[in-house]
């Protein structure tokens, strides 16, 4: 990832390199006191395939522990992506969160499936997402179970369903409220099927008003946007409307290509020329900034930071509507690598074929 200062600069430094990666497992090694000859595995090579990075037990490193260690030293922790349930009140043409899932596992199997990922990553952080995670009945109860054991706590949410009296129950424990904003035009909304089934789109009016009793209700409540683009919104500019609310983060990902049984979004897909030509337009910068790497972090103001990320294969850790940690690396869909439930999550980490630089470029 780079960081880059403002939105005209053409000077960057990067934060998150191969060689910082690389610095890291060195200082790993030095932390678990290894001798050389166990260091190979985690010394991140230009040509080295994610199978090499799968868990050596003869070695004795896996990448949950590089994981601990990494967030041990850095002070970031860990996040895992717990997608409670797949309905959603709307029904977005980009939407990814198809898991094959028609029922929901109980408020119980959720705080197993908490106690079980603090146990395998200690300190671990929680992302609350679906579908539409604000229409499972138990979302409090679980925010407030996380919150409890000293994790941090954020949503993901289209915000339709988000109420005055939601925001006085849940703001004070959420580290970060997360808002899915695709455009603000009701025409490409409605097309994008990011709306109710009659129709309903959350309005700009009521983004600012949800927005701003967040923060008066819990001013440290970071609110961060993430923005899909793909053929239907790809020519808008935002840019002024993000600033018009207190958004801390705001995130610009490329749809991905997604296709199962039941679902294909292969024909709103955008090449990675009209994705830059999309950041280009909304934050003024030139697409040939854009070309080298997977993820760019720009500030927009002197609140507010842009994350541009073009391919997120690899670089989060997802725990799907059934509890499987799920892995999406191997294909077009998610396969599960482990129950979270019943399993070792530990082991279901090393088993993942998680990008470990893409993922702490990230957080
Ligand atoms: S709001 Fe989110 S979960 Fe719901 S359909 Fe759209 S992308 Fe999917």
């Amino acid at each position: 990832m780079r960081h880059i200062n403002n939105t005209t600069s053409t000077s960057s430094s990067a934060v998150v390199t191969r060689s910082s990666v690389s610095d890291f497992a060195e200082s790993f090694l030095k932390f678990n006191g290894r001798s050389e000859g166990t260091a190979i595995p985690f010394v991140m090579e230009e040509d080295r395939s994610q199978a090499e990075y799968s868990v050596n037990a003869s070695r004795g490193i896996t990448r949950s522990a590089m994981l601990n260690s990494y967030a041990s030293e850095s002070r970031k922790p860990v996040k895992f992506n717990l997608h409670l349930i797949e309905a959603c009140n709307y029904s977005c043409r980009h939407c990814f969160a198809k898991f094959g899932s028609r029922k929901m596992l109980s408020f119980d199997n959720w705080r197993i499936i908490v106690d079980n990922c603090l146990r395998a990553v200690p300190g671990c952080s929680f992302n609350i997402a679906g579908g539409e995670p604000l229409l499972a009945a138990y979302f409090h109860d679980l925010a407030r179970y996380c919150h409890d054991r000293g994790s941090k706590v954020s949503v993901i949410t289209n915000g339709y369903l988000i109420t005055d009296k939601w925001i006085r129950e849940n703001a004070g424990i959420l580290d970060t409220l997360g808002l899915s904003l695709d455009s603000f035009d009701e025409g490409t909304l409605v097309k994008m099927g990011r709306c109710t089934r009659s129709g309903k789109i959350l309005t700009a009016g009521r983004i600012k008003e949800i927005t701003t009793l967040v923060k008066e209700v819990n001013p440290d409540c970071r609110i961060k946007v993430n923005t899909v683009v793909c053929s239907l919104n790809r020519d808008e500019i935002v840019r002024e409307q993000i600033m018009d609310i207190p958004v801390s983060r705001w995130k610009i990902f490329k749809m991905m290509s997604f296709a199962n049984d039941s679902f294909n979004n292969s024909d709103i897909v955008i090449s990675d020329e009209e994705y830059m030509r999309y950041i280009s337009n909304n934050l003024g910068t030139s697409p040939e900034m854009l070309k080298d790497e997977n993820s760019h972090i720009f500030s927009l103001s002197g609140t507010c930071s842009v994350v541009v990320e073009k391919n997120l294969d690899g670089g989060y850790l997802m725990i799907d509507a059934n509890g499987n940690l799920v892995d999406n690396t191997i294909n077009t869909n998610y396969v599960p690598v482990v129950n979270c439930v019943t399993g070792d999550v530990r082991d279901g980490i090393n088993r993942l074929g998680l990008d470990t630089e893409l993922y702490w470029s990230r957080y």
